[in-house]
Parts: C-alpha cells; sequence; structure tokens
C-alpha cells in the first residue's frame, strides 16, 4: 500500500470512491418508466419545461412558484433577487401561481429528475424526494479544495477530481498508508534557514494532508496542523464522507519525537473526525482535536523537523453504519 503510485491511487479511487453503493431507492427509476408510455413522459417533460424558470432556466423542484400578474413564472430562488419580471417587466412579481404549484407536484409524483451534479458526471436520476438525499452525499457533489480554509487555493469542483486536483497543484500533501491500511507516518517541518516558526507572532498553517489508503479513499479524510498566533497548535482531522458514516470514524493521532518506536512522552488524541465543512469554532466546541503548546513540541524538535505525527483510522461499526459504506464486489 505504502508504494502505490498517482494513477494506482486515482483507478483505486475511481473503483472505491462511493460512499454509498447505490440503495434500492437511489436506483435509477425504472419501474414506473417501464409503465408509462413514451406520449406520458413526453406530456409531463413538456409540462416541467412550461414551469422553467426565465431567470436561471432551472425547473423548480417545489413550491412556491411566483409570477407576475399576467401570470410569468419565476422560481423561488430567483424571485428575491429581481425587481420586475423578465419576460414583461410588471414590477409585481410576488402573485403566487397555485396552478403552477399543483402542476409541479402532480407531474413530478412519477417524475424522476436528474441529480444535479449531473454536469459532473452523475447518472443517477430519481424522484425528487430521494435525489435530495442523493445529492448531499453525491461522488460528484461540488466540494472546497482542503487548502481553502488557509486561503492557498481556491479550487472548487467534483469530489470525484479532487485528489487528482491536490496531486497537480501540489496545495496539500499526500501521505500514503504504512501496510496495516489505515496508518498513517510523516512529519512537520520547521521554516527553512534560520527562521523558526516558534518565533512567529501570526498564525501558522501547513499544508492540508491527504490521507490516502485503500480503505481511507471511503472517507475523504485529511489531516490539518497549525500553529496559532499565540503559540497553541492544533493537529485534528476532517472528511468528505456524509455525516452518518462521519460519526462512524475515529482517529488516533500521536505527536512524537521522529523515528522514536517508544511511546513515551507522545501526545495523544483518540476521538472523532471533524467535517469538512465544519467551521473552527464548531471542531473548537466538538473537542475533536489535539491541542499542545510551544513548550510541549519544542521539546521534539530535531533540526528543521519539528515532529514525527502518526495517524491511524478506523470506524465503529453499527450494522446500519458498515452497510452504509460497504462496496460492492
Ligand atoms: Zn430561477
Ligand atoms: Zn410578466
Ligand atoms: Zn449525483
Ligand atoms: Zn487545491
Amino acid at each position: 500500500m505504502s508504494d502505490l503510485s498517482e494513477e494506482e491511487i486515482l483507478s483505486q479511487f475511481a473503483l472505491n470512491g462511493q460512499f454509498i453503493p447505490e440503495h434500492e431507492d437511489t436506483k435509477p427509476f425504472t419501474s414506473v418508466k417501464q409503465q408509462e408510455t413514451n406520449e406520458d413522459r413526453k406530456r409531463k417533460a413538456e409540462q416541467l419545461e412550461w414551469m422553467e424558470c426565465p431567470v436561471c432556466l432551472e425547473t423548480p423542484r417545489r413550491a412556491p412558484i411566483y409570477s407576475c400578474k399576467k401570470g410569468h413564472i419565476i422560481c423561488k430562488d430567483c424571485q428575491p433577487r429581481v425587481g420586475h419580471c423578465p419576460t414583461c417587466r410588471d414590477k409585481h412579481v410576488d402573485c403566487r401561481s397555485l396552478i403552477a404549484e399543483k402542476l409541479l407536484e402532480t407531474t413530478l409524483k412519477d417524475y424522476p429528475l436528474h441529480c444535479k451534479f449531473r454536469v459532473h458526471g452523475c447518472s443517477v436520476q430519481d424522484l425528487v424526494e430521494n435525489l435530495e438525499n442523493h445529492e448531499t452525499v453525491c461522488m460528484f457533489r461540488s466540494v472546497k479544495c482542503p487548502a481553502n480554509h488557509r486561503g492557498a487555493c481556491s479550487w472548487m469542483g467534483p469530489l470525484n477530481k479532487l485528489i487528482q486536483h491536490v496531486i497537480q497543484v501540489k496545495c496539500a500533501q499526500v501521505v500514503k498508508a504504512k501496510p496495516s491500511n489505515s496508518y498513517f507516518v510523516s512529519t512537520i517541518g520547521d521554516f527553512s534557514q534560520d527562521q523558526t516558526v516558534f518565533s512567529k507572532s501570526t498564525p501558522t498553517h501547513w499544508k492540508p494532508v491527504m490521507l490516502i489508503s485503500q480503505e481511507a479513499l471511503k472517507f475523504f479524510c485529511y489531516a490539518i496542523f497549525y500553529r496559532d498566533a499565540s503559540g497553541y497548535w492544533y493537529a485534528y482531522v476532517r472528511s468528505f464522507a456524509p455525516t452518518a458514516v462521519m460519526k462512524t470514524l475515529r482517529v488516533d493521532i500521536r505527536i512524537k519525537k521522529m523515528g522514536v518506536a517508544s511511546d513515551h512522552g507522545q501526545f495523544v488524541y483518540t476521538g472523532g473526525v471533524a467535517s469538512s465543512e465544519a467551521s473552527e469554532q464548531e471542531i473548537r466546541e466538538a473537542g475533536d482535536f489535539l491541542l499542545l503548546r510551544d513548550c510541549q513540541v519544542k521539546k521534539f524538535q530535531v533540526n528543521k523537523t519539528i515532529m514525527e505525527y502518526n495517524i491511524t483510522l478506523s470506524q465503529v461499526g453499527s450494522e446500519s453504519a458498515s452497510e452504509i459504506i460497504s462496496i460492492p464486489d
């Protein structure tokens, strides 16, 4: 596992990089399709077109639908942003179009829509109520680069392209697992030449560390290390996995002197993993991090290597949780 090439990582990811198998309820919708005639479907597609919003060019998925006095439709997301009807310039765009709402509801009841990340390659089609669940866990959903929090990278793109992105741009470090499959070892370095992080009075962020192994690819975890302006060190792990899966993850972070095998003197955090979307404040409140002071970290420094970290990822299983992440063969 430690000698995976980048292509191997990416191809494994293509195989494993799916948080959930297609459940019954997220499978492309076929039962109704088969019963329905092509005529029915054509008619419904047409009806949905009538309800397309002229501003965002999307068909709304649910009520309310607004209109001007003449009946030109506008969706609930665009309505607050326009001062007049985009079709006839009528100033009143706050009428509810109850007939359009009713028509939409009836049409969508048995008409599967495409996942909104279809443009990124997702092929899932389902009824609105299932689709919204799917879209929160879709492997093609848009995510921010992990280096975003330190202002170092503004990339945003589909989750299934993230590893490729960080490998190409080098905005995150990629650490591959040691053979036990979820055990990661690397080091944190000091500034080059005669500068040292210990004399900084501004925060210092290291590149996020993507934790790559066959197992970890399912959870999309990365480690964050930073030292704040007053000499406190934070180490924690975040995950892009959906909340239900994320809550089953446990991480063990050990900070020590490089190459020292003994457990003596090391600092340990064992606990939960934070969401990729959690704010710093939320992580503080949850306590999902290892907190150290300069004096504790300094004693591990050897030349320009400040410390070694060992990270072990594991999953505690409720049955439903292990079911969620099992990968079909
Ligand atoms: Zn709109
Ligand atoms: Zn109008
Ligand atoms: Zn999708
Ligand atoms: Zn990036």
